[in-house]
């Protein structure tokens, strides 16, 4: 395994439907990849398919009902993919629960309903927690094509006897910051050129279909916040949550200007893609689908509201990759390893260095903006109130974006040696605390906020 960061932007900044990367997106994924690989198999096999059925594992069979893990695979398996999934899909999937669906396998076809996808045990022998199993069958039930699926987080899919693909070697070998900032140093090169150098090398794509691409990923998390901001009412699920992102946006246009104002903007954006995240609307992964809402708040914002240029936006963009790609190498960005530090926490450094680096900052300022957003996320669980990613995801956006924000100003205004924490060190503090989460913090909805709202 290549010991530098081989992560390629397109990994990180995924365009899906939440609300989970692990939870959503990753059995979509599993459900899309096992309807290709049917369509492979001989005549002979496909003219007796007769239906799907799908048993999930682990925590998707826990917390898969909140996170819409049931209608994300079936829709997989009916050819949607993530990035091709339109807004509100998975919604009318869930509203017809009896609906039979047809299955076309190119030389033969097979069916599928919400009944089909089945739970099985939360505690299991599959290697990953997140397990799904898929089969195709005939009439009398007899099995022709089965795989095993693993959704290993941030809407990586992975399956029985998988192998790592080969990609290309990065141009500037790194593992950490500290590594990052030698070749900045050395090489006088900014981070977005070392990040686009890579992702050129690493995936073999031309610079300008990975600009055309990042310029997608950026108009998408744009949509998001508009659609959030233009809708109301009560979020799916048993929780009865209202939406909030309109409201805030209105009472934001009636305060002069001033930070009330920009402060109530900023979170009526977090909050409008959280929300969408939260109705199965389509968001980019930033870094995950839990923390979608906190990157296109500060985008939006640099865009709308302090008129940074799109070309900064990009670069920026690019810094805060940097450190999505250096936090999932050295500690993690799922909630089920880390809690939500991982989430939330990252993707508020990924916002603060993205700020600080559009702003013009010498790449020191982004990595110490990055740190100190993470800093103050250390040690904060993953307790979706009965698994729904609403409370207190939604809110936690908001908050990841307004510190990302604040990481930016205090950094800006000081010293940038003077900093004693390295990003380095902040990741490291991370990936420990994870180690020693209890498993009950960690995206099973059996501890913290999940059990003591029930509860009180
Ligand atoms: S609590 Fe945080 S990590 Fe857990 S589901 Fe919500 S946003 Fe994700």
């Amino acid at each position: 395994m290549n010991p530098y960061i081989t992560t390629s932007l397109f990994d990180l900044f995924k365009i899906g439907p939440g609300p989970s990367s692990s939870h959503t997106i990753g059995p979509m994924k599993a459900g899309y990849h096992f309807l290709k690989e049917c369509m492979g198999l001989s005549r002979d096999i496909l003219v007796r398919a007769h239906r799907v059925h799908v048993r999930l594992f682990g925590s998707l069979s826990a917390t898969g009902a909140g996170h819409g893990t049931d209608v994300a695979v079936l829709a997989g398996i009916l050819g949607i993919s993530p990035e091709s999934c339109p807004p509100g899909l998975l919604e009318s999937l869930a509203a017809e629960p009896d609906r039979e669906h047809t299955v076309d396998l190119g030389e033969g076809r097979a069916f599928i309903g919400l009944k089909d996808v089945e739970h099985g045990p939360v505690i299991h022998d599959y290697p990953y927690s997140n397990t799904l199993v898929v089969e195709l069958v005939d009439q009398s039930g007899q099995v022709l094509h089965e795989k095993e699926y693993y959704s290993v987080g941030g809407g990586f899919v992975q399956w029985k006897g998988w192998e790592a693909p080969v990609l290309g070697e990065p141009v500037h070998k790194y593992r950490n910051m500290t590594e990052l900032r030698s070749i900045v140093r050395e090489k006088g090169l900014n981070l977005y050129e070392i990040i686009l150098d890579n992702e050129t090398a690493i995936t073999g794509c031309p610079r300008t279909k990975i600009i055309g691409e990042l310029n997608t990923i950026l108009d998408r998390m744009e949509e998001s916040v508009r659609r959030g901001i233009d809708r109301d009412g009560l979020l799916p699920g048993p929780l009865k949550v209202q939406r909030k992102a309109g409201m805030l946006w209105q009472r934001a246009s009636c305060l002069p200007d001033g930070p009330d104002r920009f402060l109530t903007k900023l979170n009526a954006y977090a909050f409008a893609t959280a929300e969408e995240n939260a109705s199965g609307g389509v968001i980019v992964t930033a870094p995950t689908c839990g923390a979608a809402g906190v990157m296109p708040a500060i985008v939006y914002a640099m865009r709308h509201d302090l008129f940074i240029g799109d070309r900064a936006i990009r670069e920026g963009f690019l810094a805060a990759a940097a450190v999505g790609f250096i936090a999932k190498h050295n500690a993690s960005i799922a909630g089920a390893e880390v809690g939500c530090q991982g989430e939330i926490g990252v993707a508020s450094a990924m916002a603060a260095a993205m700020l600080a680096d559009a702003r013009g900052n010498r790449s020191r300022y982004t990595e110490n903006a990055a740190e100190v957003a993470l800093e103050h996320h250390l040690g904060i669980t993953c307790d979706p109130v009965q698994g729904y990613v609403q409370i207190p995801c939604i809110e936690r956006n908001a908050m990841g974006a307004v510190k990302a924000y604040n990481a930016s100003v205090i950094t800006a205004g000081t010293d940038p040696y003077a900093q004693k924490v390295s990003l380095d060190a902040a990741i490291a503090a991370m990936a420990e605390t994870g180690r020693e989460m209890s498993c009950k913090f960690k995206e099973t909805s059996l501890g913290g906020l999940a059990v003591s709202m029930v509860a009180c």
